[in-house]
């Protein structure tokens, strides 16, 4: 593969300002890879969601199928506001590249294009492939989750190409993420004249976020952070109003069943001195922990990367991804299959340009040994 090809159309795709609430910044890098994708003889349709994210972009051989033996997905927004791509565009050193999402993940996206644009005739034209990339997975995919579960109901694998970590591994687990907001309603009272009149909102969620705190389980991996807190009007005021907004992150969805149900519990009881509470829950992704179908296809890219010299190891990590939705679906979904990179949402952030080609090398080749024998 020629480095110098891909470098250019990398800093076509890092230059730009993405956010996912930069649509219009989203639609342009859709629009080039759409470009690219249909040079080379590929079917592309663009997706409209909502006039608040960018669209969705879906590449196949197949413009009728009706099954995919592979769906691959990426996405095309980062989490850096307008400006970023101007103050720091890409750029480079011996050994690696540096710029906004240069790996989370604009080079996991042109991995894709290499790695299928690199497959034997007989491959493309035996297999259905399909590739989905979305406006909106930085803040949870809330527009594009629908999309993207419908594509990889209809798949038999899904392959997500976010980068490698930084030593090389795969993710084979993600714990799934939660957020919660719990609403305080007190009443309002002149703090120094009669503060007997009022319930403070405040007193109630100190108290409460003590209990929240309460629902960890650390042997199981279940965090429950409260990291916002919110109320009040004015020091002289009693508290009418307070809000907490609380992230839970689990390996174990049942154990998430537990934390759910304690914070609704919680919240169906008034709170001290007769706060009413309510909990609502704002985004939900599971777990993904890897079944018998996803050891499979871990089995697989393992004898996929003894053929490419690419040594595969695999890692359980805190994030979420998209990954999380198709596995909960039951399809076999592994992650990291980018280069490797790391500094994720950071000025740090970098790619390791030594990674690129052995990487679509293992993409490509996981591809055209599909289907396998177990599947
Ligand atoms: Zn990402």
């Amino acid at each position: 593969m020629d480095m110098n090809h891909y470098t250019r159309l990398l800093g076509q795709l890092v230059n730009i300002d993405c956010g996912t609430h930069t649509p219009q910044g989203v639609a342009t890098v859709a629009a080039r890879l759409c470009g690219w994708w249909q040079e080379t003889g590929w079917f592309t349709r663009m997706v409209e969601f909502d006039d608040a994210c960018g669209p969705g972009l879906l590449v196949t051989n197949r413009h009728d199928a009706e099954h995919y033996d592979v769906l691959l997905i990426g996405h095309m927004d980062t989490v850096f506001p307008p400006g970023t791509a101007a103050e720091r565009p890409m750029h480079e050193d011996d050994t690696r590249l540096y710029g906004p999402g240069v790996s989370d993940m604009k080079s996991g996206l042109l991995n894709i294009f290499f790695a299928l644009n690199g497959l034997d005739h007989a491959d493309r034209e035996r297999l259905s492939i399909a590739v989905a990339m979305n406006p909106d997975e930085e803040v949870g995919s809330p527009w594009s989750h629908q999309w993207l579960s419908e594509l990889a109901s209809r798949a038999s694998l899904v392959l997500v190409c976010e980068a490698a970590r930084t030593d090389g591994s795969l993710v084979k687990a993600r714990k799934g993420v939660a957020t919660w907001e719990l609403q305080f309603k007190g009443v309002a009272a002149h703090a120094g004249n009669e503060p007997e009149k009022g319930r403070s909102a405040i007193t109630a969620l100190a108290h409460t976020v003590l209990s929240v705190n309460q629902l960890a389980n650390a042997e199981l991996g279940t965090t429950v952070n409260v990291g916002i807190i919110s109320g009040g009007d004015a020091p002289n005021i009693v508290a009418a109003h307070a809000t907490a907004t609380v992230d839970v992150r689990f390996w174990e969805n049942n154990d998430y069943e537990r934390v759910k149900d304690a914070l609704l519990t919680l919240c169906s009881q008034p709170g001290d001195n007769g706060v009413a509470l309510s909990a609502h829950c704002l985004a939900h992704k599971p777990a993904m922990m890897p079944g018998d179908a996803t050891q499979a296809l871990m089995q697989h890219i393992e004898q996929a990367g003894e053929h490419c010299g690419v040594p595969i190891t695999w890692q359980a990590v805190g994030g979420g991804s998209d990954a999380n939705l198709t596995a909960a679906l039951g399809i076999p979904t592994v992650d990291g299959l980018g280069p490797v990179g790391g500094g994720f949402h950071s000025p740090d952030e970098y790619l390791e340009k030594a990674s690129v080609a052995p990487r679509i090398a293992l993409l490509g080749e996981i591809i055209s040994r599909l289907p396998y024998s177990n599947n």
